[in-house]
């Protein structure tokens, strides 16, 4: 049965705020930043460390503002997997709601609108007992007899054959019966009753025991359950230029950008980008990327998206040294891998940095 989506075909927004990968057209989403913000951005990202000195970021002369934008893509693949599993329980008698009370639904007719989850949820499931599908089942742990050969005193049988009545010697009196004391005299083993032997502990020799699994009855009640998930499952690709390609990906991912595209469909294409040529071959790369679809599910529908992360690249100097750092996202994150030249954390302070050092 076709589920009613709301699906809409690839509509591929033209907001012409793109521009070729260089970065040096589109000025909407370019950082435009002049030395007084980039300054004030450092400095204050240098004052929320306790033990980093303030004077590189203050004095130090600033030696390039590069721009070194990066691209994020990612496709979404929105899927419904159904599958069946067999539940079964003791049958005590009554009806059974079997192939003769009506057919039994195929598992992808079944008509499951009102677990429908939200477009993208990155996980549901849902479980459903499948009509006509209960059947009285031979227990297959006892063969439909209710018992099984006990496995203490019939423990060297052929399968489905046992003896009754196995005694096994008392551990008391050795088989004698009597017990003898020091004086010559006997006594009756009062363990074994006189008998010098004792039944099974198990089965109290009858040389069957009841089925664990059906408890005796012999039959058990079962019947599918349709197991549905829905799930997301996502594919992120960052495409950097040299400049910020030793920024983690993972900054990028958590940074803010501007939306180049955002394309829903039930089975995305690439986007078409009028004046880029990178673009179209980035959301190609991107769409190719599409994780494998497991036999048993079946693909609801894909958004796919593309952003440009404003990403500017800053060097400082002061005479023959030098540092550098990275202004990200919307949100102008600073981001400094590694070496700030004044720190000056020795283990005095309570930050641990120094544990780094
Ligand atoms: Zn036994
Ligand atoms: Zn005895
Ligand atoms: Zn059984």
């Amino acid at each position: 049965m076709e589920q009613p989506l709301l699906i809409e075909q690839g509509i591929v927004y033209q907001g012409g705020y793109y521009g070729d990968a260089s970065g040096t057209t589109g000025d909407l989403r370019r950082q435009v930043l002049d030395e007084v913000e980039v300054r004030e951005l450092l400095i204050d990202h240098v004052g929320h460390r306790c033990c980093w000195g303030s004077r590189p970021a203050r004095t130090w002369k600033i030696h390039a503002i590069e721009d070194c934008n990066v691209y994020v893509g990612t496709l979404e693949t929105f899927t419904e997997e159904r599958d069946t599993v067999v539940e079964k329980e003791l049958y005590s008698g009554g009806s059974v709601e079997g192939k003769d009370k009506g057919p039994e639904t195929g598992i992808w007719e079944l008509d499951l609108r009102s677990e429908f989850p939200v477009l993208f949820v990155p996980y549901k499931e849902s479980r459903l007992r499948i009509p006509h599908s209960e059947t009285i089942e031979k227990c297959s742990g006892c063969d439909g007899q209710g018992n099984t050969v006990c496995p203490t005193c019939n423990a060297d049988q052929d399968p489905g054959f046992y003896k009754e009545g196995q005694m096994t010697q008392c551990t008391t009196c050795y088989g004698r019966g009597l017990i003898a004391h020091k004086d010559g005299s006997d006594t009756i083993c009062l363990h074994c009753k006189g008998n010098g032997k004792l039944p099974c502990a198990t089965c109290e020799s009858r040389g069957l025991i009841k089925c664990q699994t059906c408890q005796g009855v012999g039959s058990l009640l079962t019947w599918k359950v349709a197991v549905v998930r829905w799930r997301t499952r996502s594919t992120r690709k960052v495409n950097a230029t040299s400049g910020a390609a030793s920024v983690p990906d993972d900054v990028f991912h958590r940074a803010k950008g501007v939306q180049l595209c955002n394309n829903q469909a039930y089975q995305c294409t690439p986007a078409y980008f009028a004046d880029s040529y990178f673009l179209n071959k980035f959301s190609s790369e991107v769409i190719a990327e599409r994780p494998s679809i497991p036999t048993t599910a079946r693909m609801i529908c894909e958004r796919h998206t593309i952003s440009v992360v404003p990403v500017t690249r800053v060097t400082m100097t002061d005479r023959n040294r030098s540092f550098s750092f990275y202004i990200i996202g919307n949100d102008r994150e600073v981001y400094m891998k590694d070496y700030y030249p004044s720190r000056f954390c020795w283990g005095l302070c309570p930050c641990l940095e120094w544990l780094k050092l």
